[in-house]
C-alpha cells in the first residue's frame, strides 16, 4: 500500500501513478508519461503514464470477469463496502487532505471539505438499502408487479482536475451498490487521489475486478466511449469536451450524463445583508482559488449597491495567496485568467483589486483575489468561463435587467441571490435559468441526498449525477409480474 506521508504543504513525493486492473497495479500501455505537479510548489511530486484502447480493454475484461459473483451479492452485502470505505476513509483523512491539497494546489482546509464531502456521498451509499427497496403492487387478482434495480454491468466515469477525491465518489458508491463495475478515468493533472480511492476500496472488501483505474488522457477517455462492453458513461469537466464525450458516448449507444462548465451569476440587491454578502460572494469567487464549478464568476448588482462593493473589496484583501488562498493548476491557466483580466481592462472595466502578480511563494502557480468592476456581458470576462479567482462585477437598474443577463448565459450550473426580501428571492429563484440556485448562499451545492447537476450547456444528459438519481443512472429497472396462484376468474393480465 502507498501511502502519502506530508503533514504540511512542504514538498512531498508520491510513487508513480499506474493503472489498477483486476486488483493489480500495472504501468499503462502508451508511450506518454507526464509529471504530476505540484501546483503549490511547481514541482513534479510524481507521474503518469498514458493508457490505450488496450488497456481499457483489459480493465473491461477483469470487470466482466467479476461481475457474475458480484451480482450476486444482495445489494445491503454490497453496502457494507461503503461502510468499511467511509471508516478507512475517516482514518486516512489527514492523509487523504494533505494528498488532495498537494496534487490540486487547494488549502488544507479546502481539501479537508472536499474529503469530507467524498465521505458524504460514500454515506449516501452506505443508505442505498433503505431506499432501494423498489415498490411492489396486487395489480388485478392474484397478480403482482414489481419493480426491481438490475445493474448495466460494466460502467465508467471521467473526471476533472479540481475535485481529485470527491467527484470519483459522486459516482462510485451508487454504481458499486447498484451492482455494477467501475472504471475510473482521473484526470492525468491528479491521478493520484485515485490510487488512493483503488487502495482503500480494496482494503474495505472490494473484490478485484470490480474498481479499475486507468490513467491518461484523451485517448483513454475515447476508448471508454467507444468500447462495446461498456454500459454507462459518466464525465465531469469542461463543456467543451463534455459535448464532445457525450455525443461519442451516445453514438455508441451507452447511456451517458456530461456534466460541463459554469458561468454562475450572483444577484445582489441593495437590502441584501452587507456582511452576510461581502464574506459570502468573496468565498464563493476565492473558494478553491475560483476553480470550482459552483464558484461566483459574474455578480450583477442592482441599482445602487456600492456599500456592498466597499465591504467586497475590503473583505476581498484578507484572501492570501498561499494562506488561505491556494495555487492554480498550471501555469497555462495563470496566463488563461491573466488574459481575461487584460482583455476586460482594456474593454473598460475597473480594477477594484488585482491579483496579477501576486504569489504564495516560492515556485508554483498563483494569481491573487481580482475585482472587476463595470464589466457587460459582451465582454470575455462577463460571458465565458474564467476559473480563477476572479470576479466580474455587472451593473443593472432592475431585477429584471439582471435575470435577463442571467438567463442570456448558454451555462446554468449554479445562481444566486442575495437580499433580505422574500418577493425578491422568490422571483429570481422562480426565474433563474440555472439547476442549482441559492438564497444568500454562494455556493449552492445540495448536499446528499439532492442530486447534483446544472442545466443548460453546464450538463449533457438526463437527471442528476448525485443522490437517488445516480442510482437509477447507473441502473436499469427490470418490472416483474408474477401469477402463482391458478385463478379461476380470467383476466387480460392472465
Ligand atoms: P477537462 O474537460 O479538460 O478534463 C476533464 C477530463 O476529460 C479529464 O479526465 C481529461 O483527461 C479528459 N479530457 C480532456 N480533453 C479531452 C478530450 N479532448 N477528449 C476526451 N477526454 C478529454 O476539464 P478540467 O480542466 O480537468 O476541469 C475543469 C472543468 O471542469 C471546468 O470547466 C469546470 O467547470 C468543470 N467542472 C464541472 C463540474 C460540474 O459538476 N459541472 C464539476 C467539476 C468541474
Amino acid at each position: 500500500m502507498v501511502r502519502f506521508t506530508a503533514e504540511s504543504y512542504d514538498f512531498a513525493t508520491f510513487p508513480q501513478a499506474r493503472n489498477y486492473i483486476g486488483g493489480d497495479w500495472v504501468a499503462p500501455s502508451g508511450e506518454r508519461t507526464d509529471d504530476v505537479v505540484n501546483p503549490r510548489h511547481g514541482r513534479a511530486m510524481s507521474t503518469v503514464g498514458y493508457s490505450t484502447y488496450a488497456d481499457v480493454d483489459a480493465a473491461v475484461k477483469a470487470a466482466e470477469a467479476a461481475l457474475p459473483e458480484w451480482r450476486d451479492w444482495p445489494l445491503r452485502e454490497r453496502a457494507q463496502v461503503m461502510y468499511a470505505a467511509r471508516e478507512l476513509m475517516q482514518r486516512d483523512l489527514e492523509e487523504l487532505t494533505w494528498l488532495v491539497s498537494h496534487e490540486n494546489g487547494k488549502t488544507y482546509a479546502e481539501a479537508k471539505a472536499e474529503v469530507l464531502k467524498g465521505i458524504e456521498c460514500v454515506e449516501f451509499g452506505c443508505s442505498l438499502p433503505n431506499l432501494a427497496a423498489g415498490n411492489s403492487l396486487q395489480v388485478s387478482r392474484g397478480v403482482n408487479c414489481e419493480i426491481v434495480h438490475e445493474p448495466l454491468g460494466v460502467v465508467a466515469g471521467v473526471t476533472p482536475f479540481n475535485f481529485p477525491f470527491m467527484v470519483p465518489l459522486w459516482m462510485m458508491p451508487q454504481a458499486l451498490v447498484g451492482g455494477n463495475a467501475f472504471i475510473l478515468k482521473p484526470s492525468e493533472q491528479v491521478p493520484l487521489s485515485a490510487v488512493r480511492l483503488a487502495e482503500i476500496f480494496a482494503e474495505a472488501g472490494l473484490p478485484a475486478g470490480l474498481f479499475n483505474l486507468v490513467q491518461g488522457g484523451q485517448e483513454a477517455v475515447e476508448a471508454l466511449c467507444d468500447h462495446p462492453g461498456i454500459h454507462a458513461l459518466a464525465f465531469v469537466g469542461s463543456t467543451r469536451v463534455a459535448k464532445i464525450v457525450y455525443g461519442r458516448a451516445c453514438a455508441t449507444g451507452k447511456r451517458a450524463l456530461c456534466l460541463g462548465g459554469a458561468k454562475n451569476h450572483l444577484i445582489v440587491v441593495p437590502d441584501a445583508d452587507v456582511g452576510v454578502t461581502a464574506e459570502n460572494v468573496v468565498a464563493s469567487y476565492t473558494g478553491c482559488a475560483g476553480q470550482r464549478c459552483m464558484a461566483a464568476s459574474v455578480m450583477v448588482g442592482v441599482g445602487d449597491v456600492d456599500h456592498i462593493i466597499d465591504a467586497i473589496v475590503e473583505r476581498s484583501k484578507k484572501v492570501v495567496p498561499g494562506d488561505n488562498l491556494g495555487a492554480i493548476t498550471n501555469q497555462a491557466s495563470v496566463e488563461r485568467i491573466t488574459r481575461y483580466i487584460e482583455d476586460a481592462e482594456s474593454r473598460g472595466a475597473k480594477l477594484l483589486i488585482d491579483g496579477r502578480g501576486q504569489s504564495g511563494g516560492e515556485g508554483g502557480y498563483w494569481v491573487g483575489p481580482t475585482l472587476l468592476d463595470n464589466v457587460t456581458p459582451d465582454m470575455p470576462a462577463g460571458s465565458e468561463e474564467i476559473f480563477g479567482p476572479v470576479l466580474s462585477i455587472v451593473r443593472v437598474d432592475t431585477l429584471d435587467q439582471a435575470i435577463a443577463i442571467e438567463n442570456a448565459n448558454p451555462y446554468g450550473n449554479a445562481s444566486a441571490v442575495y437580499t433580505t426580501n422574500g418577493e425578491v428571492a422568490r422571483r429570481v429563484m422562480g426565474r433563474v435559468s440555472a439547476g442549482m440556485c441559492g438564497v444568500n448562499v454562494g455556493v449552492p451545492v445540495p448536499r446528499e441526498p439532492f442530486g447534483f447537476a446544472g442545466w443548460n450547456d453546464s450538463k449533457f444528459g438526463h437527471g442528476n449525477i448525485t443522490g437517488w438519481d445516480g442510482f437509477r443512472f447507473w441502473t436499469r429497472p427490470r418490472k416483474i409480474t408474477s401469477k402463482w396462484a391458478l385463478q379461476k376468474d380470467q383476466n387480460w393480465m392472465s
